[in-house]
């Protein structure tokens, strides 16, 4: 059986009080509510993070995250954090490749190599996402794009810390937009994605990758999402806002 997931991206939300009350929510929702061996990410922006994994100890069933990690080990790269210190307060996941990042930082497959190696070095598990755009869905390149995106972006790896990694597919077209894939179109991907990894790594690997859907999920439309075979769970930005959104689309696993 793969781990399930619902992973919460903040993005750039929350004041550091904001986000502690969302957090503790979450938490007490979580306890309280969920049956199943599903986990909970939160990944919260870096000023959370130690707090965040303070109030998760305990609870396995939630765990914390951040959205970014340099690729260097450390240095003289002012107001950047490192992979290092991101393990160091306790998280154990960060988000990579993120398409905002992609889009507004510059973030390529080669510098998203460099981050996840340096992201694995220091223990986080990478949630490594990748995904089309509209105008490369509408030309039809939508399988070469993620084909590509896993071949430059995490196929140097080795079986081992390959095999550590989330891969979360968002199309670029339904992130923040409210436009959903349908179940059929993520299914689709996400079908393509284990296969392109069977080729490289295996299919017991394949088998074991967890591989996350993100692109305006909701608790309406995750049931219908996740009942997909090759949906392990989700990458959930505006509605990781709301506690109760949230905890309900994790609940989808119970
Ligand atoms: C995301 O940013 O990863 C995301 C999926 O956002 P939203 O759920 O708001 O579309």
């Amino acid at each position: 059986m793969r781990k399930k997931i619902v992973a919460g991206n903040w993005k750039m939300n929350m004041d550091y009080n904001e986000g502690l009350s969302l957090f503790s929510e979450v938490i007490n929702m979580v306890k309280d509510e969920v049956t199943g061996s599903q986990q909970a990410v939160v990944c919260s922006p870096f000023i959370h993070l130690h707090s965040l994994t303070h109030l998760a100890k305990g609870y396995a069933k939630v765990a914390v995250g951040a959205q970014n990690a340099h690729q260097a080990e450390s240095g003289a790269y002012t107001g950047e954090i490192s992979a290092r210190m991101i393990n160091s307060v306790g998280a154990e996941y960060v988000i990579l490749g993120h398409s905002e990042r992609r889009q507004y930082f510059g973030e390529d497959n080669a510098l998203l190599a460099k981050k996840t190696d340096t992201a694995l070095a220091n223990g986080l598990k990478p949630i490594f996402c990748i995904g089309e755009t509209l105008d490369e869905r509408n030309a039809e390149k939508h399988f070469d794009v993620i084909k590509s995106q896993l071949a430059e972006g995490v196929f140097h790896l080795d079986e081992a810390h390959f095999s550590k990694l989330v891969i979360a597919y968002e199309p670029v077209w339904a992130i923040g937009t409210g436009v959903t894939a349908s179940s059929a179109q993520a299914q689709e991907i996400h079908a393509f994605i284990r296969q392109e990894i069977a080729a490289k790594y295996g299919q017991p690997v394949a088998d074991g990758i967890t591989i996350l859907y993100g692109g305006s999920c909701n608790p309406k439309n995750a049931p219908e999402l996740f009942a997909q075979p090759d949906i392990d769970g989700g990458l959930i930005g505006g509605a990781s806002l709301k506690s109760r959104d949230f905890v309900d689309i994790v609940k989808v696993f119970n």
